[in-house]
C-alpha cells in the first residue's frame, strides 16, 4: 500500500540536484534528495580551486560544495545518503527504490546523477590528477596561463580545449593517436593555425612523471614504440565524459552518447522526469549551467504538478 506520494524525488546532489532542491523548496514541493555519498556537492567536493562561478573570484571546490548544502538544507528537502537502485513509473506515480531496499513513490523526478570524465590509465595520471593533470581546461586553464600544457585526444572537446588553452598557455601541445582528427574540419584547421600549438599524430601518452607535480610527459609513436620526453606545466586528458545514466537510459531518450535528452526546460521524453546537469545532453558542462538546469528543472516540474 502507498503511504504517501511525495511531490519531487531528486536523484543526486551535485550542484544541479542542490539547486533543484533549493528552488523546490521555495516553490513549496515536498522532495527528496537521494545522494549516494557521505558529502553532498557531487564533482566539485574533489575539485581544488573553483575560479569561475559568479560571485567568487577563487573558493576552493570543498567550500562550494558546503555552500550549495547548506543553502539547500534550509530550503527543507529531506536529505537521504542513499544510493537509488532503481526507477520506474505505473500509473503515472514514480516508484524509487533505494539500496536499503526502501521504496518511495513521487509525482515527478530529477535526474541529476553527472558524468565521469573518461580516464587514460596512463602511468602517472591518477598520481598526479589535480597536481597538473586535468579533465577539464575551462575549469583549470587559467592556472597554466603563460606555461606550457599538453592536450591529449583527437575529439572536438580535445580540440576545443586546445585552442581554448592557445589564447591563454605560452605552448600548448596536442597528442593525438590517429593521423585524422575526428574533430569538426572548421576547428582542426583554426587549430592548424595557430603558432603556438605544436600537433603530435600518431602518439599516445606513455606516461606523466612528476615530484610533487607533473612535470613532463613521455610519450610513444604507435608506429615505431619510440618514446619522447616533453616538459610541460600541465596535462588536459579530454578523451571523453561518460554518463552516469543507468537508471534513466531505459526509460528516457539519450544523445549517442548516452545523455538524456532535453531542451533548456530540461523535459525528458518520459512525461515527469527531468534532468539537470551533466547528466544532461548540452555542450558545456560546468557549475554555472548545472545550477541552471536544476532551477529550470523544478520550473518545469511545478508546471507538470500543476498542469499535468
Ligand atoms: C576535476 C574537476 C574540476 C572541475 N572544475 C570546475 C570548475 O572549476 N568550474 C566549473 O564550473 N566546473 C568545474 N567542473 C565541472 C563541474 O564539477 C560539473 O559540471 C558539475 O559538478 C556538474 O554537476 P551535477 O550536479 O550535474 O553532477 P555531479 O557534480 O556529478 O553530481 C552528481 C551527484 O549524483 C550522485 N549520484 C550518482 N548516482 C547516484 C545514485 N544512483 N543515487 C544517488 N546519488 C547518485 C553522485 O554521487 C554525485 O554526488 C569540474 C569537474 C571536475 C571533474
Amino acid at each position: 500500500m502507498i503511504n504517501e506520494i511525495m511531490d519531487v524525488c531528486i536523484i543526486g546532489s551535485g550542484p544541479a540536484g542542490l539547486s533543484a532542491s533549493v528552488y523546490a523548496g521555495r516553490a513549496g514541493l515536498k522532495h527528496v534528495i537521494y545522494e549516494k555519498f557521505p558529502m553532498s556537492g557531487g564533482q566539485i567536493v574533489n575539485t581544488g580551486d573553483v575560479e569561475n562561478y559568479l560571485g567568487f573570484t577563487s573558493i576552493g571546490g570543498f567550500d562550494l560544495a558546503l555552500k550549495f548544502y547548506e543553502h539547500a538544507v534550509k530550503a527543507g528537502g529531506i536529505f537521504k545518503n542513499e544510493t537509488v537502485k532503481s526507477i520506474s513509473k505505473s500509473n503515472g506515480i514514480f516508484e524509487i527504490i533505494s539500496e536499503k531496499g526502501k521504496t518511495e513513490y513521487f509525482k515527478t523526478v530529477i535526474a541529476a546523477t553527472g558524468a565521469k570524465s573518461k580516464t587514460l590509465g596512463a602511468r602517472g595520471e591518477a598520481e598526479f590528477t589535480g597536481k597538473g593533470v586535468s579533465y577539464c581546461a575551462h575549469c583549470d586553464g587559467a592556472f597554466y596561463r603563460n606555461q606550457t600544457a599538453v592536450v591529449v585526444g583527437g575529439g572536438d572537446t580535445a580540440v576545443s580545449d586546445a585552442l581554448f588553452l592557445s589564447n591563454l598557455c605560452r605552448q600548448v601541445i596536442v597528442v593525438h593517436r590517429r593521423d585524422e582528427f575526428r574533430a569538426a574540419k572548421s576547428l582542426v584547421n583554426k587549430l592548424e593555425t595557430k603558432e603556438n600549438v605544436k600537433i603530435l599524430r600518431g602518439f599516445v601518452l606513455n606516461e606523466i612523471k612528476g615530484d610533487t607535480k607533473a612535470q613532463s610527459v613521455i610519450l610513444k609513436s604507435v608506429t615505431n614504440n619510440e618514446t619522447q620526453e616533453f616538459l610541460t606545466d600541465g596535462v588536459f586528458i579530454a578523451v571523453g565524459v561518460s554518463p552516469v545514466n543507468e537508471l534513466f537510459k531505459d526509460i528516457a531518450e539519450t544523445d549517442e552518447a548516452g545523455f538524456l535528452t532535453a531542451n533548456e526546460d530540461c523535459k525528458t521524453s518520459l512525461d515527469g522526469l527531468f534532468v539537470a546537469g551533466d547528466l544532461r545532453a548540452k555542450p558545456l558542462r560546468q557549475i554555472v549551467t548545472a545550477v541552471s538546469d536544476g532551477a529550470n528543472a523544478v520550473y518545469s516540474a511545478e508546471k507538470y504538478l500543476r498542469e499535468g
